[in-house]
C-alpha cells in the first residue's frame, strides 16, 4: 500500500503503477478515446476566453466536472473553476491544473476550424490542450474506480496569461478554501511530451509614468521635458552591469508621449520588463533600475529655471511573476522525468514563466508539463493545434499524478 511505496524510487513506482489495472484502463481511454477527446477540446476552445474573461470557460468547466462526478465543485472568488478528486484522505493535496484564459481580446473569433488532423483557433493549443487534459484525466480517474491515497484537486486558473499576473494561482495558494493544504502543483500548458519545466522565470513590470508642465521648445527651454527624463532613465537602464552567469534580461517595450516636434511634452510614459533565471538578480536588477529612474528625474529637475515646476514621477509595478526551482532530484520531477523514459522519449528541464512560478516561489513543489501532441504559432491567430501522439502526453501527465498521490492497493 501507499506507505511502502512511497519508499520506492521514482522509477519502480512508475514501473509499479503501469502494472495495475487502473493505469492501463485509463492508458486505454486515452488512447481508444482520441476523436472524443478531440471534440471537447473543440469545444471548450469555442468557448470565448480573453484575459479577464474568463467565466463562460469557467462555467462550462465546473459543468464537465459535476457531469464527471468529481466532488467540490466550485469557481472560487477569484474565478478559478475547482473540482475535487477524493482520496482515502482529503489532505495533502495535488493541485491539476490549466489555464482558462488566452491572451486575445473579447472581440477575437474563438471558432475553431478543422483542416484534416490541425485544429486552428486561438488558445487551441494554449492551454486548449491543458484544459481537455484536466477534464479527461479527471473522467479516467472516476470511470477506472481508482483509489487514491492523496487528493487531487482540478484547477482551471485565471489569469495566467500577462496582464492577468497569475492572480488566479496567486489566490489559490494565499487566500484560496485550500491555500495551505496543497502539497504539490502540476500545470499542463501547451503540447509536447519531452519538456518539463521546473524552474520559474521570474519577472518585474512597470509602467514608468514622468508629469510636467509642457511648453513652448524654443520660448520655455529650460522647463523639465519627461521624454527627456526618460531618455537618461533609458540610457542608464541599458549600461546595467548584467551577471555572466544568470540569465538576466530587460527591455523598454513602449514609449509614448509628447504632442508635436516645437512642444515640451507634458506626460510621457513607458513600459518596461525586467527578467532573471535568478530571484537574488532579478531583485538586483530591480533595486538598480527604480534608483536609474528616480536619479533620472532628478538630474532633469536639478536642470530647470528657478521657478519652474519639477516633474513628478509615478514607478507603478504592473507585473509581479517570481523565479525559483522545483530541484530536479524532487519526487516530483524524477517521477516527471520517470514516466517521460517509459514512452522513449528524451524529457527536456526546462525554464519558464508559468502559473508553476508561484508555488515554486513558496517553496512547493511544480511543474508545467506539455498535455501532448504538437502546435504552432501560439500566441497569434493562427494558433494551430495536432492531437498526434496526445495519448503519450496524457499517460505521462496520469503516471506522474498518481506517483505523488499515491494508488491505493497498487502494491502487488
Ligand atoms: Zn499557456
Amino acid at each position: 500500500m501507499a506507505s511502502s511505496a512511497l519508499k520506492a524510487s521514482p522509477s519502480q513506482l512508475i514501473q509499479d503503477l503501469l502494472k495495475t489495472p487502473e493505469v492501463a484502463e485509463s492508458f486505454r481511454i486515452f488512447e481508444h478515446q482520441a476523436d472524443a477527446i478531440t471534440d471537447e477540446q473543440i469545444r471548450i476552445c469555442s468557448i470565448p476566453s480573453s484575459p479577464f474573461g474568463e467565466q463562460e470557460r469557467a462555467e462550462y468547466l465546473s459543468r464537465k466536472f459535476l457531469e464527471i462526478g468529481v466532488s467540490d465543485v466550485q469557481i472560487d472568488e477569484a474565478g478559478n473553476c475547482l473540482g475535487l478528486f477524493r482520496g482515502l484522505s482529503q489532505l495533502p493535496v495535488m493541485v491539476v491544473s490549466a489555464h482558462l484564459d488566452t491572451v486575445f481580446s473579447r472581440e477575437t473569433d474563438f471558432t475553431v476550424r478543422r483542416k484534416d488532423q490541425r485544429l486552428f483557433a486561438p488558445g487551441i493549443s494554449d492551454d486548449g490542450c491543458g484544459l481537455v487534459a484536466l477534464i479527461t484525466i479527471a473522467r479516467a480517474l472516476v470511470e477506472t474506480g481508482t483509489k487514491t491515497s492523496g487528493s487531487i484537486l482540478f484547477v482551471g486558473t485565471v489569469g495566467e496569461e500577462g496582464e492577468g499576473n497569475l492572480r488566479g494561482v496567486r489566490y489559490l495558494f494565499t487566500e484560496g478554501p485550500w491555500a495551505g493544504g496543497i502539497e504539490s502543483f502540476i500545470s499542463f500548458d501547451g503540447p509536447g511530451i519531452e519538456r518539463i519545466t521546473n524552474r520559474a522565470l521570474g519577472s518585474h513590470r512597470y509602467r514608468v509614468t514622468v508629469i510636467g508642465t509642457g511648453g513652448h521648445s524654443w520660448g520655455d527651454f529650460g522647463i523639465p521635458n519627461p521624454v527627456h527624463a526618460l531618455g537618461r532613465a533609458i540610457s542608464r537602464l541599458v549600461s546595467y552591469p548584467l551577471p555572466r552567469d544568470q540569465r538576466t534580461t530587460f527591455n523598454v517595450g513602449k514609449v509614448q508621449g509628447g504632442a508635436s516636434i516645437n512642444s515640451i511634452p507634458s506626460e510621457a510614459c513607458m513600459d518596461v520588463d525586467l527578467r532573471s533565471c535568478a530571484e537574488v538578480e532579478l531583485q538586483r536588477l530591480d533595486a538598480y533600475f527604480r534608483r536609474s529612474v528616480h536619479e533620472a528625474v532628478e538630474q532633469e529637475n536639478a536642470a530647470r529655471r528657478p521657478g519652474d515646476c519639477p516633474l513628478v514621477l509615478n514607478v507603478d509595478l504592473v507585473g509581479e511573476r517570481p523565479s525559483g526551482e522545483t530541484p530536479s532530484n524532487s519526487l516530483l520531477v524524477e517521477l516527471a522525468l520517470e514516466a517521460t523514459r517509459t514512452f522513449g522519449v528524451a524529457a527536456e528541464l526546462d525554464q519558464s514563466s508559468t502559473d508553476s512560478n508561484l508555488p515554486i516561489s513558496r517553496g512547493i513543489p511544480a511543474i508545467t508539463l506539455g498535455a501532448g501532441g504538437t502546435s504552432g504559432c501560439s500566441h497569434t491567430l493562427d494558433e494551430w493545434y495536432e492531437p498526434l501522439n496526445r495519448d503519450m502526453g496524457l499517460k505521462r501527465g496520469f503516471l506522474t499524478i498518481l506517483g505523488m498521490v499515491g494508488l491505493e492497493n497498487s502494491d502487488r
